[in-house]
């Protein structure tokens, strides 16, 4: 069977609402540009106090990266809590902490609340040691959390085979708060409950111009505007058009997925077996779950569209006989790739480049649990004017410098690491 180019999300969320584009204008209180998890979970909180929204959307909900990550609904960031703590400070790092660790609770909560079907799974994230110095970094992240609380635990030996269902991954940092999901089913769930409420969600609306007329903004599409008090600028990585400055604040990279056909019960069954979704502590790191239908899902840095299909599969053939040899070969049904915002200090940003603009970027690949607490964020800022309610304080717009060669560099350091991998030259 030829690998297919097709977003596995998208294939398993048949109900995508597809609404039609702004035509003439609108006024509310709030205007949101992007409807990933950022714009949609700012929308829902907005219109939960009250106020009236209008959601732009260049494409359809999920369109983003949104639509199509891995759908690992982590606890906190990339970066260990205390190195956090170090380059914040220990006021704001330990509440960017806080509010991150807590973030999974978060993203759970709207599901049971808005009733969302996105296959969410509780049973938390497994972070996997491929040698001996990442299990040393588990060790010490496991020290760092459990020291806050967090109900986190470094399995090893027995436990850990249980836990991953591979003899190649020595320890596995188990973290209870996370989960897993089908990220374009959470988002398409999120879209719903905000026109549930009231809000106005137009998809196919490319904004083309953004402006101040007097006390408001004016958010204008090619066929019509929104007149609004407030914008939320949520189109992170998957940015469009020169209207904004927000592009120049990161520096795109990809991250590809490879799905494969459902899997024998029992086979399926023998990955992950507690149902977690995983990832290794590889620099160029390989993601590692199922989904619902038993199909094993490969993912790692880099663009898929610019690689053979020859290429994936073998890459993908290389890391299941790694992991779990005494699987069948896999058959591998589809790939499709996503845009990251990536920052040279892999955290993120939050702007408020006039007085009523708030805009975020810079999630460096973690924005299914941070893009629902920034849009929750913004929305009680936007209404209580508290600075409090954000997780980390706005910094001035400061354009990177050389953000093609910045990405083309990653992009040559991922695709030399993979073809490492597939030549074992790479263990
Ligand atoms: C392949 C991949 C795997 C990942 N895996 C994970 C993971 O497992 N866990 C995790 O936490 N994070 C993961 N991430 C990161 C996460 O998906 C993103 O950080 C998150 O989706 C960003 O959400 P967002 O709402 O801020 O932006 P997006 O989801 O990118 O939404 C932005 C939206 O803005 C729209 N837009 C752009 N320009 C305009 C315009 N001019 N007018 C109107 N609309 C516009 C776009 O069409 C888009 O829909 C992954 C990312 C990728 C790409």
């Amino acid at each position: 069977m030829p690998l297919r180019e097709e977003c596995l999300w998208e294939k398993l969320t048949p109900q995508r609402p597809d609404n039609t584009a702004l035509r003439g204008e609108v006024k509310v209180d709030v205007c949101v540009i992007g409807a990933g998890f950022t714009g949609l979970s700012a929308a829902l909180h907005l219109l939960e106090k009250g106020r009236s929204v209008c959601v732009l959307e260049a494409h359809r909900a999920g369109h983003g990266g949104s639509g199509r990550n891995v759908g690992l609904v982590n606890a906190g960031m990339w970066i260990p809590p205390d190195e956090i703590e170090a380059g914040f400070g220990e006021a704001v790092g330990s509440q960017l902490n806080r509010m991150l660790g807590a973030a999974p609770a978060l993203v759970f909560s709207l599901v049971d609340k808005y009733n969302i079907d996105c296959q969410l799974r509780r049973e938390g994230t497994l972070h996997m040691a491929h040698n001996a110095k990442g299990e040393a970094d588990l060790r010490s992240r496991e020290e760092q959390w459990k020291r806050r609380g967090a109900p986190v635990e470094l399995l090893t030996g027995k436990a850990c085979e249980q836990a991953t269902g591979t003899q190649k991954i020595a320890a596995a940092l188990l973290d209870r708060r996370a989960g897993t999901l089908n990220p374009m089913a959470y988002v398409t769930g999120l879209a719903n409950a905000v026109r549930g409420l009231g809000g106005q969600l137009f998809d196919h609306s490319p904004v083309t111009r953004l402006e101040r007329v007097g006390q408001q903004w004016s958010v204008q599409t090619e066929q019509g505007a929104v007149l609004a008090e407030q914008v939320v600028i949520a189109s992170n990585a998957y940015t469009e058009g020169d209207w904004t400055e927000l592009k120049r604040n990161f520096f795109p990279g990809y991250y590809y997925q490879v799905a494969s056909v459902p899997l024998t019960e029992d086979a399926a069954q023998a990955i992950l077996p507690g149902g977690q979704g995983s990832w290794d502590t590889r620099q160029v790191l390989s993601s590692i779950r199922r989904d619902q239908d038993g199909r094993l899902l490969l993912g790692s840095l880099g663009n898929g569209n610019q690689k053979p299909t020859w290429f994936l599969k073998a890459w993908a053939d290389r890391v299941q006989q790694h992991y779990f040899p005494h699987l069948k070969p896999v058959e591998w049904e589809c790939t499709w790739t996503g845009r990251i915002a990536f920052t040279p200090d892999h955290l993120m940003r939050l702007f408020e480049p006039a007085p009523g603009l708030v805009a975020v970027t810079g999630y460096n690949g973690r924005g299914v649990t941070t893009g629902t607490v920034v849009g929750k964020a913004f929305a009680d800022y936007l209404c209580n004017g508290n600075p409090q309610a954000l997780p980390i304080p706005f910094a001035p717009m400061q354009p990177l410098a050389g953000v093609g060669l910045r990405s083309c560099l990653y992009e040559a350091g991922f695709s030399l690491y993979h073809a490492g991998q597939c030549l074992r030259i790479v263990i």
